[in-house]
């Protein structure tokens, strides 16, 4: 009849079937047709800094994600369209005579202001918006109001607000079936009116590519197919991180096949070292997109750690570790960080304007114009600076630990949590003394799993600029990884030239004599670079500063950072 539904469903970060709790909204309505959608977005993919190997990633999960609702019904599929959402949405609600727009909500960064955008012009129009939570375990404006409008700056507050919140239920299991998307013929643009040829702010550089790529809504051969890697001008991805829900499902139930480790999980005492397999999940990315729910994973792992206190044989384990550093406190971090970008809004992804973040003089740090957008090119520092933050970048500082994570980011897009630590102590508060936005920035770049809240929470806890303030507690870079490896597995593999050096040198090659640097076929100085930087010196040094920017008291958010008398010299 004409009162059923016609539902389109816009998908996100959640490429997947299983618990979510937006597509059983959707179904809820009962719809006649349900057009399942993803927008190519070349804000998010173009004027974003998003590395080949996430968009891979993505590309995967959208691959996968097609595949499994073609299961549910032949007629069906996820439909890509080209262009931004902003427009595209209102497009498509129109030409499919469409009731009802579902999405999952998403609360954070750029997407919370898109949505809201999208919201209005289709309610405008007369269609329903559904949106539903479901990318966390809590609503992160329900846990605000909780802790009395402030952002949740320890998991104890955090715990203390999600007390009072009803609990995560068991996720919901996938559809049997879906309906069929109706008609899906749409006017096309032309090229001069299409959207990506106006108005959308990609980058010069890009612009060419990014109308062709999208010479139509429908793809260039009207399908609605799923971009590839050769279609947007990249080169092949380097990650052996493969994306999408199968494959998410799969690793999860064989992390949990192993119950103690499952059980016994302290995030502390996980190798940084170990990459294969890593010590922990390396499930970020599918949590990052939604390939995997998050209470899935929660439930799995209750459901795992019951089955272990209580094993096959009736014997009794409690040998289980607790919150924060066991497997679900993991999660608690996560939504720690969605809480507190959500009270403190989009400054929370850099410094200026950032109510919780400490103003330190920073090098390199970015610069604003007078309404607080970021000034391109934009850096303050000298060569010097410059030379050190692309040495980090490269992963060619000198010190092994370093320059091996910095090429496992950049080959893999993933990195152990301590392993951040240790890129992200170095080029901060620990040696650099360089702004924690530019290696931010960096990570969103490389990272898989880049998360706005997830990313710059943890920048800012690792810079002591917010979150944590021990600022004299530094990694090492030989006694931190000796501690986990004194053999140098991770440096071997991802600095390859010195793979042949002895254990007691791996860590420090450049004290190696020159007969076991020759040895070893690696002269430092010509096939590996000496330390870029005299570790204990610029220890000192960091240490001072952020001492005197703690007594100074300024932060983000305060009229002295914003008139820059602070940053004066
Ligand atoms: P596990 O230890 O198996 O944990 C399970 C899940 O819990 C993770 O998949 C992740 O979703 C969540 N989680 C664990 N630790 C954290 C944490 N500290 N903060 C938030 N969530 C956490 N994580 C991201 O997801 N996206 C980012 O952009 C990101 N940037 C980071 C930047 C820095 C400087 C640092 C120090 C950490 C960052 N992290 C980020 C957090 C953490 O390092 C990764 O989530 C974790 O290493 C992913 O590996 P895993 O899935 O094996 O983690």
């Amino acid at each position: 009849s004409s009162l059923q539904a016609r539902v389109l469903y816009w998908f996100r970060t959640d490429l997947r079937l299983h618990d979510s709790p937006a597509l059983h909204a959707a179904l809820g309505l009962n719809p006649e047709v349900f057009y399942p959608i993803w927008t190519w977005d070349p804000q998010y993919v173009f004027a974003h800094r998003v590395g080949v190997n996430r968009l891979s990633f993505l590309l995967e999960g959208m691959q996968d994600l097609s595949l499994s609702l073609t299961a549910c019904n032949p007629k069906t599929k996820l439909h890509v369209v080209r262009g931004p959402p902003q427009t595209v949405v209102p497009a498509l609600c129109k030409a499919w005579n469409i009731t009802h727009l579902v999405y999952e909500k998403d609360t954070a960064g750029y997407a919370a202001v898109r949505d809201a955008e999208v919201k209005a012009s289709v309610t405008k129009a007369g269609v329903q918006v559904v949106d539903v939570l479901g990318h966390s375990l809590y609503d992160p404006q329900a846990i605000v109001d909780q802790n009395k409008g402030n952002p949740t700056m320890s998991i104890s507050s955090w715990i203390t607000a999600s007390n009072k919140l009803p609990a995560p239920s068991r996720p919901l299991l996938p559809p049997p079936s879906l309906p069929p998307p109706g008609n899906t013929t749409l006017i096309p643009f032309s090229r001069k009116d299409h959207p990506v040829a106006n108005g959308v702010d990609v980058n010069e550089d890009d612009r060419e590519t990014v109308v062709t790529c999208y010479d139509t809504l429908a793809g260039r051969d009207g399908d609605f197919s799923i971009p590839t890697l050769e279609e947007l001008g990249l080169p092949p991805a380097t990650t052996s991180i493969r994306g999408g829900e199968t494959e998410a499902l799969k690793r999860l139930e064989a992390y949990c096949a192993d119950k103690a480790q499952v059980a016994r999980f302290a995030k502390p005492k996980t190798s940084p070292a170990e990459f294969d397999p890593p010590a922990t999940t390396q499930l970020s990315p599918y949590l990052k997109f939604g390939c995997l729910g998050s209470r899935e994973f929660l439930w799995r792992v209750r459901d795992t750690i019951s089955q272990w206190i209580m094993d096959q044989n009736g014997n009794k384990n409690d040998d289980t570790t607790k919150h924060p550093e066991n497997l679900e406190g993991q999660l608690l971090f996560r939504e720690m960080y969605f809480a507190a970008e959500c009270a403190v809004g989009l400054p929370f992804g850099q410094i200026r304007g950032n109510a919780i973040c400490r103003f330190i003089d920073w090098r390199l740090q970015n610069q604003y114009d007078a309404s607080g957008h970021r000034i391109h090119p934009r850096p303050l520092g000298d060569a010097e600076d410059e030379e050190r933050f692309s040495a980090w970048q490269d992963g060619r500082t000198g010190f092994p630990w370093i320059d091996a994570i910095m090429r496992q980011l950049r080959q893999e897009g993933w990195i152990h949590h301590l392993a951040r630590h240790s890129v992200a102590c170095f080029l901060t508060r620990g040696q650099c003394y360089i702004s924690w936005e530019r290696g931010a920035e960096v990570f969103d770049k490389w990272l898989i799993d880049w998360d706005p809240c997830a990313n710059a929470g943890n920048w800012m806890w690792l810079s002591c600029s917010a979150f944590f303030s021990m600022y004299y507690r530094v990694y090492g870079v030989k006694s931190f990884p000796e501690k986990f490896d004194k053999t140098g597995k991770l440096v071997r593999k991802f600095c390859p030239e010195l793979a042949k050096f002895p254990d007691k040198f791996i860590y420090t090659p450049h004290l190696a004599p020159v007969d076991v640097q020759e040895k070893a076929g690696c002269i430092i100085g010509r096939d590996y670079p000496f330390p870029m930087l005299d570790k204990k010196v610029e220890k000192e040094r960091c240490i001072q500063r952020v001492k005197a920017a703690y007594a100074l008291g300024l932060y983000g958010n305060d009229a002295a950072v914003l008139n820059g008398s602070a940053v004066a010299k």
